[in-house]
């Protein structure tokens, strides 16, 4: 038996529909990247930026990357989009230096279907040819998923990638899977920690623990650790002394237009230099 409603039939549409307009945005060029930048948490001083990518959609105006990318993976799409938003981040990303910005690193995220392409590596390689970024100051953000279920490709692109110098961070770090043993084969630099362990910092004593551990572990290991979801200056504060290296975060800046994310970088080097 099949069961059929009117509400399946429409939910079925508008996916069609929303796969249509994507397909379209994708070929138009209707994307565009906002930076969130990260500083440290010792001295305040600007560690880098992450590029979070938008849709411009044509009847919704700016929509977030969580009501799209799941679709985009679905349907085969996200390959373009983060090719996109990697030729983007890197490009801006010189302009700014140009300017004489801070030659700090800009992070992309991407998705786990990237890297079973045999071909991303050198995709990252000729990205970075053409742009002029400095291999170093690419950093690439990947879920625990991708490391979890990872085959001998992902091992292959993961290693070429960090023989080119790019840098390699897991995402939403705590939230997936907990073996740990992916972080010894595998070539990691940092670790982001999840939001959901800072939200209720200071207050609560389990999150602090489990941010004191991440913080430690990550140290016997060398790699850095970047808090994500910093909302308060308590939670900038107890970061610190914890140990954890860097933070992301609305108390530190929201997501914002590459236009507006620089006249911040030139607002916030003038006032640690004043200070
Ligand atoms: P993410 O990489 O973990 O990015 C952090 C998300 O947290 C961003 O949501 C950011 O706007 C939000 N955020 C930052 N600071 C705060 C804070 O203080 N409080 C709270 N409540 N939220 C904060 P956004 O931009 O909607 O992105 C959602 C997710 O979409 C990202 O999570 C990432 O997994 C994915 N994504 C973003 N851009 C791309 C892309 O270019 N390619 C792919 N494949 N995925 C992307
Ligand atoms: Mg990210
Ligand atoms: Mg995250």
């Amino acid at each position: 038996f099949h069961f059929y409603t009117p509400a399946l039939e429409s939910r079925a549409s508008r996916m069609l529909n929303q796969e249509q307009l994507l397909r379209q945005s994708i070929a138009l060029g209707g994307f565009e990247l906002h930076y969130q930048p990260q500083v440290r948490t010792d001295d305040g001083t600007l560690a880098g930026f992450e590029a979070l990518v938008r849709w411009r959609h044509p009847e919704r105006g700016l929509v977030s990357p969580e009501e799209f990318v799941a679709l985009a993976e679905a349907r085969g799409l996200i390959t373009a989009i983060d090719r996109w938003v990697l030729r983007q981040a890197c490009s801006e990303a010189c302009a700014w230096y140009a300017q004489g910005m801070p030659r700090v690193p800009v992070a992309v995220n991407m998705s786990a279907q990237e890297f079973r392409h045999a071909d991303l590596a050198s995709d990252v390689a000729a990205v970075l040819v053409e742009t002029g970024l400095p291999a170093q100051l690419l950093h690439i953000e990947l879920t625990e998923s991708t490391l979890m279920h990872s085959d001998a490709q992902v091992q292959r692109t993961l290693h070429a990638l960090q023989q080119q110098g790019v840098q390699l961070a897991i995402d939403d770090f705590g939230t997936g899977y907990s073996s740990l043993a992916y972080l010894k084969r595998h070539p990691i630099h940092q670790l982001k920690i999840d939001r959901s362990f800072i939200t209720e910092l200071p207050g609560n004593e389990d999150d602090a623990a489990i941010v004191t551990a991440i913080v430690q572990m990550a140290r016997s290991l060398r790699l850095r650790t970047v808090a994500e979801g910093v909302e308060t200056a308590e939670q900038l504060a107890l970061l610190r002394t914890l140990g954890c290296e860097m933070a992301q975060g609305y108390h530190i800046a929201p997501p914002m237009p590459a236009e507006q994310a620089l006249q911040w970088q030139k607002d916030y080097c003038h006032k640690l230099q004043a200070q």
